[in-house]
């Protein structure tokens, strides 16, 4: 059955956010004449070069009945740092971030100077704003008729099946900024990468799963409605020149931005959704509902790493992954296999090079965890998440990101890890001890004073880099 929607230009420019920008409807109504046509853009489909295989199964190995939804207190940020060294050493750490914080200002220690920091405060701005109040969206406050409740609406909602609502959905969240895009189906597994409660420190609140029509939250609880069971996963790339710098504060601005442009395109889907007629729900982008990378995992936007975190095959671990929950039904998209957690077997860079040994150096993953901050049922590399912290909190309360900049995986344009070579490491393992060894380049500890004088693109990264 073909559905087809009747809604005009103007409509659809609202239901992109873009209001009655008359210049942005120009643009708009030249690229797409209805929502059909989005569907039938491009970026729609998933176009995963051949080497990059679908499978029914993530390449990593996960046992549901050991994994339950996890308690977020146990987590670094929240209390988990100071129940694994004990408050005391917790105290005298945050004392000493705070501490370096001032100093390396006042010396301007360069990677830590007054610009470098301010340019971390600017890339939180936007993703800080909404922390409170992202749960149901931004339409409840749109004071015009399309108020985005699917209650309200003056027209029928949108009908389209599975497979064309997902495509049109990659379509969207693509123009918004995302830079990847998968769907995971809902279950009595994948529901527990949902956490017990919420992960931000002001918040707290249980995230719930009930059988009603609606999501609401009060004081104590969110509820996400039973039939609200696709999770929207996308990636938000992060600038390989600035992860570059790391462990300078410029790598945290890169990442703090990718934050920020992931709460973007969050609002922008929100408001997308609403108003065709569903709801779509959401943490306060920071990751505080559940496992984002998990989810990423097994919507095949990348594979789990040594790093213990996903890693994209064309960007490597330098992508944010956010989540937004939606009652429009949607087709999963698989998970893959382009040769990337087998390849972590025989790397262990990013652990050879970590400066407080926080990632594991045995060759095969494992079921034991770590600690309590480790929710078990995954047989990953479990890290120490401590002792990354600990680093972060020395190093005056900044991400260190040298992990990250190392991998093998986030060389991208004119480096040895060219198509060629993802292709080789895809296809072909024999091949990845060779790979690691002519892998000489850190990665990290880039002149971060060079940096300002770049002239990057923008986002500090190159567009034209996959799809
Ligand atoms: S961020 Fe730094 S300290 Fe933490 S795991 Fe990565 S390299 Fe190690
Ligand atoms: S550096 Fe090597 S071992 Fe570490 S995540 Fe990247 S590919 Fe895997």
């Amino acid at each position: 059955m073909k559905y087809h929607t009747t809604l005009s230009k103007r409509g659809l420019m609202k239901l992109l956010g873009l209001g009655e920008n008359t210049g942005a409807m120009g643009i708009v109504s030249s690229l797409y004449r209805d929502l059909d046509e989005v569907k039938a853009s491009p970026v729609a489909e998933r176009k995963l070069p051949g080497w990059i295989k679908e499978v029914d199964k993530p390449t990593v190995e996960i046992d549901w009945n050991m994994m339950k939804r996890f308690d977020s207190s146990n987590i670094m940020l929240t209390n988990g740092f100071a129940q694994a060294v004990g408050p005391e050493n917790a105290m005298k750490s945050g004392g000493h971030a705070v501490a370096r914080g001032t100093k390396t200002i006042l010396e301007n220690e360069p990677g830590f100077t007054l610009r470098d920091k301010a340019l971390v405060a600017g890339g939180w701005a936007t993703s800080l704003l909404t922390m409170e109040h992202a749960f149901l969206g931004p339409g409840i406050t749109v004071p015009f008729k399309m108020s985005g409740i699917p209650d309200d609406l003056d027209y029928p909602r949108y009908e389209g099946t599975p497979e064309e609502n997902t495509q049109m959905i990659r379509a969207a969240a693509k123009l918004y900024g995302a830079a990847s895009v998968g769907v995971v189906e809902l279950d009595e597994n994948t529901r527990k990468l949902f956490y017990v409660n919420d992960a931000w420190p002001w918040d707290g609140r249980k995230w719930e799963f009930e059988d009603v029509d609606k999501a609401y939250e009060d004081k104590n609880k969110k509820v996400i409605p039973y039939k609200a069971k696709w999770v929207i996963v996308y990636t938000i790339r992060m600038s390989p020149p600035s992860l570059a710098t790391a462990p300078a504060a410029l790598a945290t601005a890169a990442s703090a931005s990718a934050y920020s442009r992931g709460t973007s395109v969050q609002l922008h889907l929100q408001q997308f959704i609403n108003r065709l007629g569903y709801q779509c729900l959401a943490d306060g982008n920071m990751g505080t509902s559940g496992n984002s990378p998990g989810f990423g995992v097994l919507a095949g936007l990348g594979e789990l790493s040594r790093l213990n975190r996903m890693i994209s095959p064309r960007w490597g671990p330098l992508v944010r992954v956010f989540k937004v929950i939606t009652d429009l039904p949607l087709a999963p998209t698989k998970p893959i296999d382009a040769g990337i957690f087998r390849f972590c077997r025989i790397c262990k860079k990013c652990a050879e090079v970590c400066p407080s040994n926080a990632l594991s150096m045995e060759t095969e993953p494992s079921w034991e965890v770590q600690g309590a901050w480790n929710n078990p049922g995954v047989k990953a590399y479990y890290e120490k998440a401590p002792n990354c912290l600990s680093h972060w909190l020395k190093l005056g309360g900044h991400d260190c990101g040298i992990c990250l900049a190392s991998c093998c995986f986030s060389k991208q344009e004119g480096s040895f890890i060219h198509d060629l070579v993802r292709q080789i490491v895809a296809t072909t393992p024999a091949f990845n001890k060779m790979f690691r060894k002519l892998d000489a380049d850190p990665g990290y500890g880039k002149d971060p004073e060079a940096w300002w004088n770049l002239n990057l693109p923008s986002y500090g990264y190159d567009s034209k880099q996959g799809s």
